[in-house]
């Protein structure tokens, strides 16, 4: 069902009929069936549309998605999708540019933007059973203020199950305005399922958890034990997030996009002891699926 490296990429999708066929095998994984009549023959077209032998209303399997409207070979989609899943370090516009073989920057971007679409499942899962949260500042080089931000750097805000000897389980982050306690409540509700365990520090902005359905454990910080960390789990997602901005995008200072960085970033941490590169590529063609088309007006706002 999906390619184990990349001689077997390389062998799974060596023309575009390959690729269609793949789309169609993630598209409909228990065999065809017609939306219209529900019946199961069909013809294969040659533009790689379908056509429905009953009802003979022709489909695309592209239609409705990421993969509508695109004037690239699908063979450089599936590229693009292999090296977005196989770079640990995640990926920039101008690398996605040469693989996807195109002259102009801005398509590069506007696939960079889709394929981060893709990489946030629909319907977003929530997090469940004990949950540290935290916020962090990124960007800048100027020590920020708790509760207001600092000039020129973004909070974000981190949420981490914790596992207990299995060590971090999954992770969401967000971008927050601000620390105020009606900022970080909606933070844990948009991403902790009611009744799971909230675990922070002593900040006030946490103080009306309990009132939202939540248990809250408060490790306050003892100033006089050195070195005594009481988020310890945010604080090393923390770490590996800047790093890879850094790493990645430079320090991320196009703060326009934070939330794409993030749900990138999210989405190969949650998936990091995947054990392999090709259930990735599997679960991103699946989800590009499922993503309808970005209107080229909404991808011109974005890019400027
Ligand atoms: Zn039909």
């Amino acid at each position: 069902m999906y390619p184990v490296d990349v001689i077997d990429f390389q062998d799974m999708f060596p023309t575009e009929q390959a690729c269609y066929e793949y789309l169609h095998l993630v598209k409909w994984p228990d065999g065809f069936s017609c939306p219209y009549c529900r019946q199961t023959a069909y013809w294969k077209m040659k533009d790689f549309s379908i056509r429905c032998t009953t009802c003979k209303k022709t489909l695309s399997v592209t239609a409705g998605t990421v993969f509508q409207d695109r004037h690239i070979p699908l063979r450089r989609i599936f590229q693009a999708i292999w090296y977005v899943v196989c770079q640990k370090q995640g990926v920039s516009a101008l690398g996605l540019q040469r693989i996807l073989g195109v002259g102009n920057y801005e398509t590069a971007w506007s696939w960079l933007h889709k394929l981060r679409t893709a990489m946030v499942r629909p319907g977003r899962e929530v997090l469940s059973g004990t949950v540290e949260v935290d916020e962090t500042l990124v960007g800048g080089t100027q020590p920020g203020k708790r509760g207001r931000g600092a000039e020129g750097r973004e909070l974000v805000f981190i949420a981490v199950e914790d596992k207990g000897n299995e060590g971090l389980g999954r992770i969401r982050l967000k971008h927050i305005t601000d620390a105020s306690g009606r900022s970080l409540v909606s933070a844990v509700k948009e991403t902790v399922a009611p009744e799971s365990t909230i675990r922070t520090d002593g900040w006030k902005g946490y103080s009306r958890i309990t009132t939202n359905g939540y248990h809250h454990v408060i490790i306050n910080h003892h100033e006089d034990v050195p070195g005594e960390d009481p988020t310890p789990l945010t604080h090393r997602i923390a770490s590996l997030l800047k790093r890879w901005l850094l790493g990645t995008h430079q320090g991320g200072q196009q703060f326009s996009h934070l939330h794409y960085y993030l749900d990138e970033f999210v989405f190969r941490f949650n998936r990091r002891n995947s054990r392999s590169r090709g259930l990735l590529f599997y679960r991103l063609v699946q989800q590009a699926l499922h993503i309808e088309p970005v209107p080229r007006i909404a991808l011109k706002a974005a890019v400027a």
